[in-house]
């Protein structure tokens, strides 16, 4: 008569107690080569290959069955398992974004202050500026040397490398910054990395920003001019790590959205010969509005399905249409779950909670569901289906109280096309802090989902 949800751990078998272990720990490996959007897009390509995918560019027709991925940038790819049904029957796509905030570096970021020299930053995606001080921190990203190679950058995950550092103030003199609000505590602009303190001898003028680019020169042949159309990011150092007595939890740095991204792709990786064609969308700069190329909003995967359309020879307008308004999506990305420690800021009764399973969330937004996609009764009811034919262990889950704030993803934006789309994925706790933590049994959960959605739709 009553609902109740369902705690994970209490409702599965040893035999899916052990399949768990196995996709956390491979999860885990994930995460920890794919820790921007770059590494995770090249980590997705890796395994799709291993699986038998191949490049759109090697196609010169396409038959049911065929693997197919596309690349945009090398920041975001997608992932297609052409279907035995016609393309205008509609597709089934789940959509998750590889970007998850952290710090970038500015254009021109080398600064030398007393004796200690900086990188300066601009921050990405939506941040409490204060955690990011006093944690040890990893560089990734390109730039392109003098002869205009590009080389890539990573330094400070391997145990032998050194890490960076921005300093907060010590709270011994801390009595005026502590009557700061929080937002304010640290700055954007002090947002300044650490890189080094060593002075190039006989020098008066930037003395130890000198030394830094003699070995920025050595190292990689740049120049403080090659990081003018340099892309560098700052993230944690550090790898993804099991949490509690129990090691029930994972505790990483962008779970947000990559959880979701792992268990989409997982599961497209197991999809053979589908009745419609399955898609795993993996796309970027979802955390700054979608914008941009590499965003949802490029027509990056409005193009390519009208690529495969023509390797099939059914691209034209009224086809596409109709494959656009026929498909079906879950919306692959994380949302909240219940915090004990914060109770205030959500709702008891509608909020995820952790370790009781992927959660579909019908309307994201805030305030009265401003920006939201909404998703209707009868979809989410064909949704219901598939999961509980698959015995997936799903809740329900709402982005904070009516009106304490919110959030938004991409579903709206396949909606636009008459998609049937529905927001579906993990509930985080810490969701956009440098470390932010998921439920194993969660995670178990979201591959198994998408898997039945694969399946079941
Ligand atoms: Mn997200
Ligand atoms: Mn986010």
């Amino acid at each position: 008569m009553e609902y109740k949800r369902k705690n994970v751990w209490l409702n599965i078998s040893d035999d899916e107690r052990n399949d768990l272990e196995a996709l956390a720990t491979d999860y885990m490996d994930f995460l920890n080569v794919g820790k921007t959007e770059r590494l995770a897009t090249s980590e997705i390509v890796r395994r799709a290959e291993e699986a038998g995918f191949k490049d759109i560019e090697s196609f010169k027709s396409l038959k049911a069955g065929d693997k197919v991925y596309a690349i945009n940038r090398d920041k975001a790819v997608a992932l297609f398992v052409i279907g035995k049904r016609d393309f205008e029957d509609g597709l089934l796509i789940v959509g998750s974004h590889l970007d998850s905030p952290r710090l970038d570096l500015k254009p021109l970021p080398l600064l030398e202050k007393k004796g200690i020299s900086y990188l300066k930053t601009h921050y990405y995606g939506g941040i409490k500026k204060y955690h990011w001080t006093n944690i040890p921190l990893a560089l990734h990203g390109v730039i392109f040397n003098k002869d205009g190679e590009k080389v890539h950058v990573s330094i400070g995950e391997k145990e032998d490398e050194p890490v960076f550092f921005i300093s907060e103030l010590l709270i011994h003199l801390s009595k005026d910054l502590n009557e700061k609000k929080a937002s304010n505590v640290i700055e954007g602009e002090q947002l300044n990395i650490m890189v080094g303190s060593i002075p190039l001898a006989n020098e008066d003028d930037n003395p130890v920003k000198k030394n830094i680019l003699r070995i920025l020169e050595e190292k990689y042949n740049i120049s403080e001019e090659d990081f003018l159309t340099a892309e560098l990011e700052a993230v944690p150092a550090g790898r993804a790590r099991s949490v509690g007595f129990d090691s029930s939890m994972i505790a990483s740095h962008g779970h947000d959205d990559r959880v979701c991204a792992y268990s989409s792709l997982a599961s497209i990786l197991e999809v053979n010969g589908p009745e419609k064609t399955s898609v795993g969308l993996f796309v970027d700069k979802e955390e700054i509005g979608s914008v941009g190329s590499t965003g949802m909003t490029s027509q990056f995967f409005e193009n390519t399905l009208l690529e495969l359309m023509n390797l099939r020879g059914e691209a034209n307008l009224l086809n596409f249409k109709r494959a656009l308004k026929n498909s079906k999506v879950l919306s692959a990305d994380v949302t909240l779950a219940e915090d004990p420690n914060f109770l205030e800021a959500t709702e008891e009764q509608n909020t995820a909670k952790l370790g009781h399973g992927v959660a579909l969330v019908k309307y994201t937004g805030s305030r009265g569901k401003g920006g939201s996609n909404d998703a209707d009764a009868e979809y989410l009811e064909e949704v219901r289906r598939a999961f509980d034919k698959a015995g997936v262990i799903w809740q329900t889950g709402e982005l904070g109280k009516v009106d304490q704030g919110g959030g938004g993803t991409i579903a709206y934006i396949l909606a636009e096309y008459g998609m049937q789309v529905v927001d579906c994925g993990t509930p985080v706790i810490s969701m956009h802090a440098p470390i932010e933590l998921v439920s194993k049994a969660d995670l178990y959960e979201t591959y198994r989902a998408y898997k039945s959605f694969y399946e079941n739709i």
